[in-house]
């Protein structure tokens, strides 16, 4: 079996042509979407991020700014920067990127965000919501491995209600972020659940539980943990892993998943592909969420 690639890229053009067709419509009753990015210090995964950011909200005519802050901020000053975001009439929502520099703690600026403004899900009451099944917004790269495996369900001619509630789901990776929301949207899709980490890792447990999986979802940030002879033939495999790896000669950086792609593909019905997967479609969510929150902001919808 050589594995269908599922194109994130693709996936990510039809959510942003529909994005672009709701911001016109805000547009029409006087409301633009803004977005604010808060990142501390200089790391090349939220500078890219970032960039990517800016430039899709700007295509979409939305409003953006991104406080940029040195990497010896203190948390106070942090804080006090997402409370003025927080007040800011433009924008809509507000992304705090990780890292963060270890004298600034997460669930700090957390703590300190507008929930409606908070559009990764990551506030306690908005990721409590998520935990009841009452999302108020679904935190944008699970969404986004979930939205590329529902589709690639409905694509393929399976009614993916169906087909979750009969697999068993592993997913790699138990972060607050990533790991611990995709394993909720794989509970409130009726599959059956298994969450590995590092410790399954050097318990010598993970291989036994990846290679069970019918659905395999990696976010682990290893290059290459899982490759095929870990996985069952016939797996659906989103590798949400990126990587970024230095050509020891050019110097050159490239981006590689947790999957090791080639030898998964051999085995998998379908897998997603890193760089052109889960990433794109990420991006486009984040905006997404962004004009939900305008919309709510705008009287439109009653959430949460
Ligand atoms: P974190 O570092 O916060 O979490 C990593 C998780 O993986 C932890 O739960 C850790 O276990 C687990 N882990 C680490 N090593 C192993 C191992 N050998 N075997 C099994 N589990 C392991 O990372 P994030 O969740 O933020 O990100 C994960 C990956 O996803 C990264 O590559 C990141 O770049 C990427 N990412 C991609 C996005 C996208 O849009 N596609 C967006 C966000 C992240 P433990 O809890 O025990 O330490």
């Amino acid at each position: 079996m050589v594995a269908k690639t599922i194109d994130g890229e693709r996936y990510a053009a039809d959510l942003g042509q529909q994005l672009a067709a709701e911001v016109e419509q805000l547009a029409r009753r006087g409301v633009r979407p803004g977005l604010a990015t808060v990142m501390a210090g200089d790391s090349y995964a939220a500078r890219a991020y970032e960039r990517r950011l800016y430039g899709l909200a700007r295509k979409l005519g939305c409003y953006y700014v991104c406080a940029a802050l040195p990497e010896n901020v203190d948390e106070a000053e942090a804080v006090a920067v997402v409370d003025k975001l927080d007040a800011d009439h433009r924008v809509s929502g507000v992304l705090v990127l990780r890292p963060l520099p270890s004298q600034v703690s997460e669930v700090a600026l957390y703590r300190a965000l507008d929930p409606l403004k908070d559009i990764e899900a990551v506030h306690p009451a908005n990721a409590g919501l998520l935990t009841l099944d009452r999302p108020r917004y679904v935190p944008s790269t699970p969404a986004s491995a979930f939205y590329m495996l529902d589709r690639y369900f409905r694509d393929s001619g399976r009614d993916p209600n169906g087909v979750y509630a009969n697999s068993n789901m592993v997913l790699v990776g138990r972060s607050n972020n990533v790991g611990k929301p995709a394993v909720l949207l794989g509970l409130s899709r009726n599959a059956t659940v298994i969450s590995c980490d590092a410790h399954s890792f050097k318990a010598g447990l993970l291989y036994e539980h990846t290679s069970n999986a019918d659905i395999l979802i990696v976010a682990a940030g290893v290059p290459g943990l899982v490759a095929g002879e870990h996985v069952k033939r016939g797996v659906v495999a989103i590798d949400i892993g990126i990587n970024p790896i230095e050509d020891p000669l050019t110097g050159e950086v490239r981006l590689v998943g947790d999957l090791d792609f080639d030898s998964v593909a051999d085995k998998a019905e379908a897998i997603s592909p890193v760089p052109g997967g889960v990433g794109p479609i990420t991006d486009v969510w984040l905006l997404r969420n962004t004009v939900l929150a305008a919309t709510a902001a705008a009287g439109g919808i009653e959430r949460g």
